[in-house]
C-alpha cells in the first residue's frame, strides 16, 4: 500500500506553508490565528488563491478540488500561523452547512461571500448556561407573520465584534423535548437589537464575545435547514469542527520554532519528549488524515479531537521546559500556556467527548442515574 502523498500535493502543502510563512511573520505572537487571527485583506488574499470552499462544487462558485488538496493547503496555513480567522468559520463550517441543509436560494446569497474572502461569520451557539448541553438553548425565535423575532443571550463567540453575519441556534418550540425544539437562522450582525461585548481571555485578547438579541427581526427566509430539526443539523456541523488538522496544529508555528534550537537542549528527558512529540504528530495527523479521505467510522472526529488538543496543550508546556525560566516572562511560549487550557474546551470538552466515544463508539454501558 502506498501511504506517500504526491509530489503535486507536497507542492501545495508547500506552497501553502509560504504564503503562511509570509503573513506570520507580520504578526508578535501568530500561534492559533484560526481563531483569533483576523485579517480580512488576508482572506481576500486566499479567495483570489481559490483556497476558499476548495472542495465545493463549482455550481455554487468552488473549486471541485480534492479534500486532500484542501488538507494540504489548511495545515500549510494553519500550522505556520497564518492568520485566517476571518474566513475559517465560514469555510470550515458555514459553507458545508449550507450546502448541505440550505436552500438553493440560501447558497446563492450567501456562498458568494464566504468565497470572495469578504464575509465573515461567526457561531453563535453556547448561552451561558447551554454549553456541552446544546439541548438547554435558551434563547427564543418567535414567528411573528414572515419574520422571526429573536430574544436571548450568546456567550463566546468566536470573532462576533467583528463579524457579518452570526449562524445562530434558537428554540423555536418550547413544548418539544428539549433537543427537539430547536432551529438554525442566518441573522445580520447589524441587524438592531443586536449588542455585542467583548470578553478579555487569560492572554488579554478579546475575540471572544457575550452577543445579546433584544427583539431582534429576522426575515422567515433565513431558517436553515428543517424547523426545530437544529439537533441533527449540529451533530453533522460538529463532525465538520471536531476532526480537523485545526485542532492539531494551533500551535505547531511554536513547536517548530522551539525545536529548531533542539540542538542546544542536552537534557536527555527533554529530548525524548520532543522525539515523543514528533510520534504523536504524526500518528494525529494520520487520524486526521482518515477523517479528510472519508474512511473515518462515525465518531472518530470525537477520537481525534480528544487526542489532538490534549496534545496542543502538552506541546504548550513542552515549550515552556524547553524555554526554561523565560517562560516566566511575557512571550509567545507564556501566551500559548496560558491560552492551552482552551483547546481541550472549544467545539466540545474533553470530557464530553470522551463520553461519546465511550457510549456511541464503543457502545460501552452509560452508568446508572443517581449512582
Ligand atoms: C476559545 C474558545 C472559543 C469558543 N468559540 C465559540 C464560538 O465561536 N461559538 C460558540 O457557540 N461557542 C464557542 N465556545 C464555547 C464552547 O463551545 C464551550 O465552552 C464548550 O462547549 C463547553 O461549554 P461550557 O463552557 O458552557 O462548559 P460546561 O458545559 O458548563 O462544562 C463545564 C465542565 O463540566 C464538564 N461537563 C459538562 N457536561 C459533562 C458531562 N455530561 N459529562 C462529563 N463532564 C461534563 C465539562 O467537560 C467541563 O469541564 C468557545 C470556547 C472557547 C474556549
Amino acid at each position: 500500500m502506498e501511504f506517500e502523498l504526491s509530489a503535486e500535493l507536497l507542492a501545495l502543502g508547500e506552497d501553502a506553508r509560504e504564503v503562511g510563512r509570509r503573513a506570520a511573520a507580520k504578526i508578535e505572537m501568530p500561534e492559533d490565528s484560526w481563531l483569533i487571527g483576523n485579517d480580512r485583506a488576508f482572506s481576500r488574499e486566499l479567495a483570489e488563491r481559490g483556497w476558499i470552499g476548495m472542495t465545493w462544487p463549482t455550481e455554487h462558485g468552488g473549486q471541485g478540488r480534492s479534500s486532500l488538496e484542501r488538507f494540504m493547503v489548511v495545515e500549510g496555513l494553519i500550522s505556520t500561523g497564518a492568520p485566517i480567522a476571518s474566513s475559517w468559520f465560514a469555510d470550515r463550517q458555514i459553507g458545508p452547512t449550507l450546502l448541505q441543509f440550505g436552500t438553493e436560494e440560501q447558497r446563492r446569497r450567501w456562498l458568494p461571500g464566504i468565497i470572495a474572502g469578504e464575509a465573515q461569520w461567526s457561531i453563535g451557539m453556547s448561552e451561558p448556561d447551554a454549553g456541552s448541553d446544546v439541548a438547554s438553548i435558551r434563547t427564543r425565535a418567535v414567528r411573528d407573520g414572515d419574520r422571526w423575532i429573536v430574544n436571548g443571550q450568546k456567550i463566546w463567540t468566536s470573532g462576533a465584534a467583528d463579524a457579518d453575519w452570526i449562524y445562530l441556534i434558537a428554540r423555536t418550540d418550547p413544548d418539544a423535548a428539549p433537543h427537539q425544539g430547536l432551529s438554525e437562522f442566518v441573522v445580520a450582525m447589524d441587524s438592531p437589537g443586536i449588542t455585542i461585548e467583548p470578553i478579555t481571555d487569560a492572554t488579554g485578547n478579546r475575540h471572544f464575545c457575550e452577543v445579546f438579541f433584544e427583539n431582534v427581526e429576522v426575515p422567515d427566509g433565513h431558517l436553515v435547514g428543517a424547523m426545530n430539526g437544529s439537533f441533527r443539523q449540529v451533530m453533522r456541523q460538529m463532525e465538520h469542527e471536531r476532526g480537523g488538522i485545526d485542532r492539531l496544529v494551533s500551535n505547531r508555528a511554536l513547536y517548530d520554532l522551539i525545536r529548531e534550537d533542539l540542538g542546544a537542549i542536552t537534557d536527555p528527558l527533554l529530548r525524548q519528549e520532543f522525539a515523543r512529540a514528533e510520534s504523536v504528530y504524526t500518528i494525529a495527523r494520520n487520524m486526521v488524515l482518515r477523517e479528510v479521505v472519508g474512511q473515518a467510522p462515525p465518531g472518530w472526529s470525537a477520537i481525534t479531537k480528544t487526542l489532538a488538543t490534549e496534545f496542543e496543550i502538552e506541546v504548550a508546556n513542552l515549550c515552556g521546559r524547553a524555554l526554561g525560566a523565560g517562560a516566566m516572562l511575557w512571550n509567545r511560549v507564556s501566551r500559548n500556556i496560558c491560552y492551552a487550557p482552551a483547546y481541550t474546551l472549544m467545539g466540545g470538552t474533553t470530557q464530553v467527548l470522551r463520553n461519546i466515544v465511550g457510549e456511541r463508539v464503543l457502545g460501552l454501558p452509560r452508568e446508572p442515574r443517581g449512582s
